[in-house]
C-alpha cells in the first residue's frame, strides 16, 4: 500500500480547511498561472503537436499491453550492463529493499535525487527508521524536507511557499542539517539558490550512495533516463559509488526511439522549456564511468491491479508533466495537500484513488475532487481523458467493487461518505422498477405542486440556495399522453 499523509482529513474537509489560507491561494494562483502561460506558448510553438500527442499516447498503450514483454527485456539488458534488478511488490518490499542494499554498503546516509516513487513509498521515513539519513538534493524538495512539509505538487513540490517562507525556512533549519544559512540571508531568488547549493554540495562531494527514481526506462538497452532542470541530479546520478533507482513499472518504453517523443512533450508540458537543462543517462555500470553498483528496484504497488481497469489504466500513461495541475481550478484553490497524496490535483484524483484503493474515506471521497470541466484533459500530453477516469472511479465508489487488489477480485464495500447518493440512486431504480407506483407518484406530486417548497430542506438546502427547482408538471407526461395521442388513436381507428 502506498502511505496517505498521516491526519489528512477527506478533499472536501482538506480543500475547505485550504481555500480559508489567502496566502496559499495567493501563491498557488501566481505560480499555476504563471506556469500555465508559459506552457500554452512553449507547445503552441510545435506545429505538430497533436501528432506527438496522439504518439506518446499509442506507445505508452502499446507498452503497457506488453508489459510483461518489456520488463523481462529490460531486465535482461540491465542485467547485461552490470546492474541488478529487485523486483517490488509494495511500498514495504521496496523500502526493505533499499534499506539492506544501504546497509550493505556500510554508509549511514544517502543523496537522493527528486522522485515521485520514492515519496510515494514513504523511503526517506522508512530509512530514518533503519538509522540512514536521505538527503533531498532538489531545491523544492530540500526546502520541503527543511520545513517538515509535504509536497504539493509534482514538479514544484513547494509550491505553497512564497520566497520569504523559504527565506526563514533556511534561516531556522539548515544548521540542524548540516552547512547552516548565510550570515543575514535575504529572499532574493539568487541568494535562496546559493544557500541551498553551498549546503548541497558538501553532501555532493560526500555521498557514497545516491539513490534516484526515473523518468524512464529503455528497455531495448536496459537504459535509465532523468531529466531536470537544476544540475543536482546529475551529481547524483554520477559522483557516488553506489547508486539505487526506484522506479515505477509503467515507466518503461521500448525503444529510443520511444523516448525522443516524450523527450519533446515533457519538458514543454512541465517546465515550459524546449528541452530539459539536464538529461541523464545511464546503462548498468559497464561504461566504467559513474557509480561502480548499480541497482533498479521495479515498483508495482497497485500497478498491476491498475493496469486490470480498462478505464482507469489509462492512468499508468502518466508522465508526471503536472500541467494537469496547472490548469485545474480545483487545485489552484485547494492546493496540494487537499489530496492526501504525493500525487495532487486531478492525476492525484484518479491515480492515488487506484494504487491505494478506494477503501478509506480520503481515497473515495479524491474521484469527487473535480469540476469534470476536461481543462487537465486538453493539456495532458498523453491524452489522458481524466474526466472520464473520474466518473469511473465516482460510480466504483458510490456501488462498491468490484475491485482487482493484490491480483485477487472483491467487492468493496460502498463509501460511507456517499450513503445519501447511494439510498437515493436504489429509490430511483426502485420507482423506475415499478412503473405503476412511478405514475401514481407523479401523479399525487402534480395534484400537490403548489405546496413543494423552492428550497429542498437539511444538507439539500446548499444545492437549492443557488439554483431553481424544477416544478412538477400541472399533468404527468402519461396522463397527457394517455389523453392526447390514445384517445386520438382510438377516435380515428372507430372513424375508419
Ligand atoms: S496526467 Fe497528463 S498532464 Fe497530468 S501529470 Fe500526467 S502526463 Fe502530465
Amino acid at each position: 500500500m502506498s502511505r496517505t499523509f498521516v491526519g489528512i482529513p477527506a478533499f472536501p474537509e482538506a480543500a475547505r480547511e485550504a481555500v480559508r489560507d489567502e496566502t496559499l491561494r495567493g501563491n498557488l494562483r501566481r505560480a499555476t498561472h504563471t506556469i500555465r502561460e508559459r506552457r500554452a506558448a512553449a507547445v503552441a510553438e510545435v506545429s505538430d503537436w497533436a501528432a506527438l500527442r496522439e504518439a506518446g499516447k499509442q506507445i505508452k498503450d502499446h507498452t503497457l499491453r506488453h508489459l510483461d514483454r518489456y520488463l523481462l527485456q529490460l531486465e535482461d539488458a540491465v542485467t547485461a550492463a552490470g546492474g541488478t534488478v529487485h523486483w517490488a511488490t509494495d511500498a514495504a518490499h521496496a523500502n526493505r529493499i533499499v534499506a539492506d542494499l544501504v546497509k550493505a554498503t556500510g554508509e549511514g546516509e544517502v543523496v537522493k535525487v527528486k522522485s515521485m516513487a520514492t515519496q510515494e513509498i514513504g523511503l526517506n521515513e522508512a530509512l530514518e527508521a533503519e538509522g540512514i539519513r536521505a538527503y533531498e538534493t532538489d531545491l523544492a524538495e530540500l526546502i520541503v524536507q527543511l520545513g517538515h512539509d509535504q509536497p504539493s505538487h509534482i514538479l514544484v513540490p513547494a509550491i505553497h511557499r512564497n520566497r520569504s517562507e523559504i527565506r526563514d525556512i533556511f534561516r531556522s533549519e539548515m544548521a540542524r542539517w548540516g552547512r547552516p544559512a548565510p550570515e543575514g540571508l535575504g529572499d532574493a531568488p539568487a541568494d535562496l539558490a546559493e544557500a541551498a547549493r553551498l549546503h548541497l554540495r558538501e553532501k555532493f562531494l560526500r555521498a557514497k550512495v545516491g539513490i534516484s527514481g526515473a523518468n524512464f526506462m529503455v528497455a531495448e538497452t536496459g537504459t535509465l533516463v532523468v531529466v531536470e532542470s537544476e544540475g543536482n541530479g546529475r551529481m547524483c546520478l554520477t559522483l557516488p559509488e553506489t547508486l539505487i533507482s526506484v522506479v515505477g513499472i509503467e515507466k518503461i518504453v521500448p525503444t529510443w526511439r520511444d523516448l525522443e517523443v516524450f523527450l519533446q512533450t515533457l519538458p514543454r508540458s512541465s517546465t515550459a522549456e524546449r528541452m530539459n537543462p539536464y538529461t541523464s543517462t545511464w546503462t548498468g555500470t559497464a561504461d566504467e564511468d559513474g557509480p561502480s553498483d548499480f541497482h533498479l528496484v521495479l515498483l508495482d504497488n497497485g500497478r498491476t491491479d491498475t493496469l486490470a481497469d480498462t478505464v482507469g489504466r489509462q492512468a499508468l500513461r502518466c508522465i508526471r508533466c503536472s500541467a494537469c495541475l496547472n490548469v485545474c481550478p480545483v487545485y489552484e484553490r485547494a492546493g496540494g495537500h487537499a489530496y492526501g497524496s504525493v500525487y495532487p490535483g486531478p492525476i492525484g484524483a484518479i491515480l492515488s484513488p487506484q494504487l491505494r484503493g478506494t477503501d478509506s474515506e480520503i481515497d473515495a471521497s479524491l474521484p469527487y475532487a473535480s469540476s469534470l470541466c476536461g481543462a487537465c484533459y486538453e493539456v495532458c500530453p498523453v491524452a489522458i481523458d481524466i474526466p472520464e477516469v473520474l466518473v469511473h472511479l465516482r460510480e466504483r465508489v458510490a456501488q462498491g467493487g468490484p475491485v482487482t487488489r493484490n491480483g485477487e477480485t472483491a467487492e468493496l464495500s460502498p463509501a460511507k461518505g456517499h450513503r445519501g447518493e447511494r439510498v437515493t440512486l436504489r429509490a430511483a431504480r426502485w420507482a423506475l422498477e415499478h412503473p405503476g407506483a412511478l405514475a401514481a407518484g407523479q401523479r399525487i406530486a402534480s395534484r400537490t405542486r403548489r405546496l413543494h417548497p423552492s428550497r429542498l430542506p437539511g444538507p439539500g438546502r446548499a444545492w437549492s440556495d443557488s439554483r431553481d427547482l424544477p416544478q412538477a408538471p400541472a399533468e404527468p407526461f402519461r396522463d397527457w399522453w394517455r389523453r392526447t395521442r390514445e384517445a386520438t388513436g382510438a377516435a380515428e381507428e372507430s372513424a375508419q
